[in-house]
């Protein structure tokens, strides 16, 4: 048994309108307080129902539609306002699992937006990364203007070569394209970005700082 035909058996509407104030002539009459009711349209019992208005229904209705409360808490109100030997732990129970269902909707909710920030965060930290990749390229470009083949030839400048056309692909796509592309950049190659990043980083170093006095 539920809690409303608990309260159900305990409560008829009469009762619970007159406890509430209800004034029920003695045939089970009364002015419905749900409408401007001049001469008493509603008959009342173990149900009410108003011939004027329509309203109709029993004790836990009675209260839900004139406090403005829902079901559930119409029928709360009577156990507590009566005082009814009812039990509602099973409830309180629903109310934690209720609880419980908010709480970890919320969490969900903030680790997508923990997510998208960082995600955010790379590409505008990514887009600055990689375009000092590309000035690096740039000035080891010019440092190997008139130097000797075998650094012209060597394997850090081939991977500093062969990372710039990957590069511009790479800021193309955060500073031009959808997010769904950007979004598969941050997801699938990351650390491959990272890797390239380093490589041309330490190219770079190796070339400008081994080969400083060479001409
Ligand atoms: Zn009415």
């Amino acid at each position: 048994m539920n809690i409303f035909s608990e309260v159900k058996e305990h409560l008829t509407a009469r009762k619970t309108a007159e406890y509430y104030g209800l004034k029920v002539r003695s045939n089970g009459t009364a002015c419905c307080p749900f409408h401007d009711d001049k001469h008493p349209s509603m008959k009342i019992d173990k149900n009410y129902h108003c011939f004027a208005c329509g309203v109709g229904g029993d004790a836990v209705d009675y209260v839900s539609r004139m406090y403005g409360l829902s079901q559930y808490d119409a029928a709360l109100k009577l156990i507590e306002d009566f005082s009814l030997p009812v039990d509602t732990r099973g409830n309180t129970e629903l109310g934690v699992q209720e609880k419980e269902r908010i709480r970890r909707e919320k969490a969900e909710r903030e680790r997508v937006i923990h997510i998208r920030k960082r995600f955010e965060k790379w590409c505008n930290r990514t887009v600055d990364i990689l375009k000092n990749c590309i000035l690096e390229i740039d000035s080891v470009n010019r440092f190997l203007i008139g130097k000797p083949p075998d650094i012209i030839f060597s394997e850090d400048y081939a991977q500093m070569l062969h990372a710039e056309p990957v590069i511009n692909y790479w800021l193309d796509i955060l500073c031009m394209g959808e997010t769904a592309d950007k979004q598969e950049l941050f997801i699938r190659n990351r650390k491959e970005v990272e890797k390239l990043v380093q490589r041309v980083r330490s190219s770079g170093k190796r070339i400008m700082g081994e080969n400083r006095g060479s001409a």
